[in-house]
This record gives C-alpha cells, structure tokens and sequence, in this order.
C-alpha cells in the first residue's frame, strides 16, 4: 500500500503534466498532522476500493482556497483533488473554534462526547471530510465505463442543465451516505462505552447527520432561491433531504443485520433532532437570515423537492454504472 504523498505529487508533475504550484504540499506546515491523516483516510479509502477498476488512483489537495473538489479520469489515472480550503474551512468549524459546552442548546451532548473516545467537534469534522470524498469515489465508480471526463463539484450556474448529470450527483450522494452511514455504525459499535437504548442511538445520530447541511450549504449559494431543473447540481435541500434520509435508513437496516431489534428507531425523531441541531449551526455559520432562508424555501418546496427527487433515482436506477448500483452489487 503506497501512502507516500511525495510520489503521489511525482506522478502527478511528471506523468500527468499538473503544474507543482497547483498541488499543496502539506510537510512541515502547522496542520501536516491533520493533511497526513486526511491524506492516509483518502488514499487508503482509494486503494481498498480498487475492486471497482478505478486503478491506478491518486489522492491529493489543491493548493487552492476556494470550497470545492473534482473526481478526474484522465488517461490511466483515477484522481480525486479536495480543495485545501475544504481542510481548512471544515476544521475551522469544528476543530479549533469548536467548544461544545459553550453551546447551551447542545447541552446533552456533552453526555454522549463522556462516551466516545473522540470529540463530537471531530466526529463533526471527519463526517464533512468523508462525505466530500466519498461523494467524489462514486463519480470515479460513474467514470469507468467512460472515456476520460472530470466532475467539480463548485455550483455552476451557467452550465446547460442535465437530467443525467443531476441524477449522477444524487447516485455519488446515495453512494457517500451509504459509506458515511457505514462508518457511523462501526464507530460507535467500537467505541460507543454508554448505554445502547433509543435515546443515544437518536442523539449519536442526529449531531453527525446534521453535518450534511453545513457541507451542502459551503459548497453552494442557496440563499439564490430555489430551482429544479437549472445549474449544474441539483439544489442543496434536495441533496441535503436524499443524503439524511440514506443515512439514517441505513444506519437502521445495519442494526436489523446485526439483530439489535431490542432498540427501535424513529426515523421522523432523528430527522427532528437532526434539523434542530442543524439549525444552530447553520445559524452559527451562515447567520440567522440565512437559515430563515432556509426554512422558507424548504416549507414552501417539499412537495417539488420529493418529486424531483424520485425522478433523479429513476433515472439511475436501473443503470448496472451507477455508483449505488455497484456497491450493492459488489455487497
Ligand atoms: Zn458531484
């Protein structure tokens, strides 16, 4: 298993042509431990998921602020590029200006942190960072029957819209959550030292999910009202709702695999508790008229947004290619 960063940078300058200033070269900078770790999660996440054919694969960061990522197939290469900006925003958010007891409204949260053995603030942060990447493994998936082709994920509202380029960013979103909600159940099946009961299964759930708003809503400008069939990303509510509502139904057919049917879990409790917790962030992060924003464009579209919704997934559904397809295929 390669995880030297510097070959990765080697192949990239001298067999693929990028420019060096493009690349970030983390090694000796203040967060190198925190780039190593993300760096190691991507290109090992990479490797163990070679069985799909996106190999040779490569993982790096841009040396670029902006909040944005790009999946990449180009000549033999399989590459994902996240954003430093991404890094550092997300860190930012919940690593160093992250204090959990200095939110009032997350008080009992602070129970649950005493169980784990990390903090929420970095469970927090790993959630974001996942999801962006797992999000871009799933465009590779897309990518391999295909002549080489790249995907950013920045909204482009000039793009000429596309049913098929929506629907691949809900397959790559269904894909992730899937992953994410993975993740979730094998940490807190290791590490979870409480109580298992309805409550911290809710709870445990909810603050990580809740991470889905603040990852849609950096990466794209909602506050420009809402569209169905625009731009070249569906809305943020309408990957927002399919992502929460994956995790959440995964995270329950895992516990029913596992026969935990002792502890029955709401799905309406998780998504109320989830928007409650999200509702603090996003005013914490974006500002109280922004989440008014928010609320309004979401009571006054849903009807749409579900529609939309389950066109997009028929659209994939019965695509062998799609990135959800062949993970379940592969199961
Ligand atoms: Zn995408």
């Amino acid at each position: 298993m390669n995880l030297d960063y510097n070959n990765n940078i080697s192949i990239l300058i001298n067999e693929i042509g990028w420019e060096t200033e493009e690349i970030y070269k983390f090694q000796g900078t203040p967060g190198e431990d925190e780039y190593f770790q993300s760096f190691k999660f991507c290109q090992e996440a990479l490797i163990l998921n070679k069985k799909y054919g996106i190999y040779p694969n490569i993982f790096f960061f841009r040396n670029n602020s902006k909040i944005d990522a790009k999946a990449i197939k180009k000549d033999k290469y399989y590459i994902i590029w996240l954003n430093k900006g991404i890094i550092d925003l997300f860190n930012r958010y919940f690593v160093t200006y992250f204090y959990l007891d200095e939110i009032d409204e997350l008080n009992k949260y602070s129970s649950l942190e005493s169980q784990l053995i990390d903090s929420i603030g970095k469970l927090m942060y790993q959630s974001t960072l996942h999801f962006t990447f797992y999000h871009e493994l799933g465009h590779l998936i897309q990518f391999v029957e295909k002549p080489d082709l790249s995907i950013a994920e920045s909204l482009n509202t000039k793009a000429a819209y596309s049913i098929i380029k929506h629907s691949e960013e809900i397959d790559a979103d269904l894909f992730s959550s899937i992953c994410l909600s993975t993740h979730f159940y094998q940490y807190f099946e290791d590490y979870y030292q409480g109580k298992i009961d309805e409550d911290s299964i809710t709870n445990y759930l909810s603050i990580l999910t809740s991470t889905m708003f603040i990852y849609f809503l950096s990466f794209d400008d909602y506050r420009s009202g809402f569209y169905l069939k625009e731009h070249s990303h569906p809305h943020p509510l309408i990957r927002i709702l399919s992502s929460i509502n994956t995790i959440i139904g995964y995270f329950k057919e895992i516990m029913e695999k596992k026969g935990i049917i002792s502890v029955r879990i709401e799905r309406n409790k998780v998504f109320a508790e989830t928007f409650r917790i999200a509702e603090i962030f996003i005013k914490k992060f974006f500002g109280e008229s922004n989440f008014l924003g928010f609320n309004t464009l979401l009571r006054e579209n849903l009807v749409e947004i579900k529609n939309y919704h389950s066109e997009l997934v028929s659209e994939f559904s019965s695509n062998p290619n799609s990135a959800t397809n062949r993970r379940n295929e592969n199961i």
